[in-house]
């Protein structure tokens, strides 16, 4: 068990649960999950499907209770499991609801956007949006993760671009991703697979994110201002691409790195590295985010591929390359 990564690894799904041996099993997924991937599934286990809207609102309290509330009715036990197919908003609320149902269930997650396959599913966070994103979860381990790169074939390519933006991040971290992404065909689980040990190794050392794991919110102080200054018309993976860009610009400045190497595996990707933003209001949605430092500006910069290194940034450094990036 673990993290299975694996093309048409889903048909493994029997016999992962069979050897887990469940004594019931449902299948949190959305109605878009259901018409593309569920039967594949059902043909395999038996299983209680419960369905949810398709959407980041439904990542709620609320759906979080009615699945709580059925569970009680069809008699679910901490011994039975709950399995998350979909994106990261299924694979977050399915893990959050596996966590808090009577202390903690089983949880198996089938992440289905290249997003969850290389983050959301990874690493034991749970949540649910509750007056703002994330503002409720836990940490909790599933017992699999079952990630099946030809899930992505019905994914929609606006979706395969936000994964980008966060796998073009594990490429700054590290230089093996790196150079797998310069010479870039394809997405299999080779890919896959080196992402997600980068996140892994990060997260090993560092769980609860009291320091190490920080670094994987490379990109992520401006991308939550883009996104966040946007109205969230901007999706994160876009955003992280142009947070990328300004902490290469942002390192170049007060280190000498080559901000050309980031650049290049955006355009790559066709991921965006330009914005327009007022620089001002970006700086004032940095400073009082909630993975800020108290206010300061924190980042997080390469020193060189596969490197980076934490300092807090004079506000007029940041501006500057704000406005140079300015469309
Ligand atoms: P999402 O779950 O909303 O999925 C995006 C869209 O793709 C949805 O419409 C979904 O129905 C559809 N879809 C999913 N798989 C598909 C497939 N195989 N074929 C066709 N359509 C498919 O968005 P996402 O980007 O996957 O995840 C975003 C969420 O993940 C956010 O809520 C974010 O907070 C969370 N997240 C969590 C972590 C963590 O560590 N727990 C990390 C990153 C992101
Ligand atoms: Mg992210």
């Amino acid at each position: 068990m673990g993290i299975i990564i694996e093309e048409g690894g889903i048909k493994k799904l029997k016999s992962i649960v069979d050897e887990l041996s469940p004594y019931k099993t449902i299948v949190i997924t959305n109605t878009t999950l259901e018409k593309l991937w569920l039967d594949k599934i059902l043909d395999q286990i038996s299983a209680i499907p419960i369905i949810i809207p398709d959407g980041e609102e439904f990542k709620s309290l609320e759906t979080a209770q009615q699945i709580w509330k059925k569970l009680i009715e069809i008699g679910f036990t901490r011994k039975s499991l709950i399995i998350g197919l979909g994106g990261g908003v299924i694979t977050d609320l399915a893990a959050f609801v596996a966590s808090t149902f009577m202390r903690g269930t089983y949880l198996g997650l089938l992440p289905t956007t290249l997003l969850a396959q290389v983050d959301a599913a990874i690493g034991g966070k749970t949540g649910i949006n509750f007056e703002g994103k994330n503002i409720i979860g836990t940490f909790y381990l599933p017992n699999f993760v079952l990630i099946d790169p030809e899930t992505l074939k019905t994914l929609p390519k606006v979706e395969i671009l936000n994964g980008f933006g966060e796998v073009v991040k594990y490429g700054i971290l590290d230089s093996g991703v790196y150079e797998k992404l310069r010479s870039f065909r394809e997405i299999d689980e080779e890919l896959i697979r080196e992402c997600v040990n980068v996140k892994l190794r990060i997260v090993e050392e560092d769980l609860r994110e009291s320091g190490k794991r920080r670094i994987l919110n490379l990109g992520h102080t401006v991308g939550h201002a883009i996104e966040k200054v946007s109205n969230y018309k901007i999706k994160h993976g876009l955003a992280v691409a142009i947070g990328l860009m300004a902490s290469a610009l942002i390192a170049e400045k007060i280190n000498g790195f080559d901000s050309g190497k980031v650049e290049e595996l955006l355009d790559r990707f066709g991921l965006p590295k330009r914005h327009n933003f007022e620089p001002k209001e970006l700086l004032k949605a940095m400073k009082i985010d909630k993975k800020a430092w108290y206010g300061r500006l924190v980042f997080i910069l390469p020193e060189d591929i596969g490197k980076v290194f934490i300092e807090e940034i004079d506000e007029k450094v940041v501006l500057a390359v704000l406005e140079a990036m300015r469309d």
